[in-house]
């Protein structure tokens, strides 16, 4: 299928690895150029080669902390206008509710809420003015079934949620989409290091902590950041307008629910 965006430019935020690399990836194999970040350059700039190798599309990269203000303001001037934004960021830590102060919570905020209604705000009025755009948030599963241990995530992307589902129908009538992916346990980084935190908890090895989490996935395996990459792009796609303020899960079934 074409997703009839060639030639679109997008701005994809932390993505010089894991999920927001599918993303990018993805969309430049539908002919997308790119505004690609993070904050360390040596990842960024293979990323960034990789993909012109391989698309031979437009990639500019921007290194920078896409959470704080500063970060933001570089990115944005860098991106100009786009078509497509896919916000993304790291994630809070895991713990337990002892360890959470004021600052803990404000940390996530700024990084998993904050960021991306900075991002939407700045760049919705120009996607509205000219009739069509995409913005894809990257959130988590945590919104759905939150995780005991990753409650500053669990209350910062379900602030976002709660955004995105109002402000999502305010717009819809100019031709902009906003939804939100939420990855499940998906092979990136990200989820090496929840394993090691665990690990270390449970007195066992990482293997045996990456073999119990698989253990929780009705499909028998993590998921890929190129499967991700796939839903982002369609998502992202002029075939997918008429999708507004959904929550897309890709969890390999983990969620029990029916709906
Ligand atoms: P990852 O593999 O650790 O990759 C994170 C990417 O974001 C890297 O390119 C990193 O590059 C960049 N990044 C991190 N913090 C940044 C910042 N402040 N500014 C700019 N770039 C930044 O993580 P992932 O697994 O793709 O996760 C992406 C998001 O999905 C996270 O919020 C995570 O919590 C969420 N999530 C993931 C899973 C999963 O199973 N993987 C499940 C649920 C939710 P630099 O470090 O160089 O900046």
């Amino acid at each position: 299928m074409d997703l009839g965006i060639k030639d679109r430019r997008a701005l994809v935020c932390a993505s010089s690895k894991g999920l927001g690399r599918g993303c990018a990836e993805a969309l430049a194999a539908e002919g997308v150029h790119l505004v690609l970040n993070a904050r360390g350059s040596e990842a960024l700039e293979a990323t960034a080669a990789a993909i012109r190798t391989a698309h031979g599309v437009d990639v500019t990269t921007v290194v920078a902390d896409i959470t704080a203000e500063e970060g933001q303001a570089v990115v944005l001037a860098a991106a100009g206008a786009v078509d497509i934004l896919v916000t993304n960021a790291g994630g809070p830590p895991p713990g337990m509710w002892t360890d959470w102060d004021r600052d803990d919570f404000i940390a996530a905020f700024d990084a998993n809420l904050l960021t991306p209604i900075a991002l939407i705000k700045a760049l919705l009025p120009g996607m509205m003015d000219q009739g069509w755009g995409r913005i894809v948030n990257i959130t988590s599963v945590a919104v759905k079934a939150p995780i005991p241990v990753l409650g500053l995530s669990n209350t910062a992307r379900s602030g976002l949620t709660g955004y995105v589902a109002g402000v999502s129908r305010q717009v819809a009538g100019s031709g902009v989409t906003i939804n939100n992916l939420l990855p499940g346990l998906h092979d990136t980084d990200r989820l090496a290091m929840l394993d090691a935190v665990d690990a270390a908890a449970r007195g066992i090895s990482e293997q045996a902590a990456r073999e119990a989490r698989t253990a929780t996935v009705p499909a028998g395996r993590f998921g890929t950041s190129e499967e991700f990459g796939a839903a982002c792009a369609w998502l992202c796609s002029d075939k997918a307008g008429f999708v507004i303020g959904q929550n897309i899960l890709l969890d390999g079934g983990a969620f029990p629910g029916a709906l």
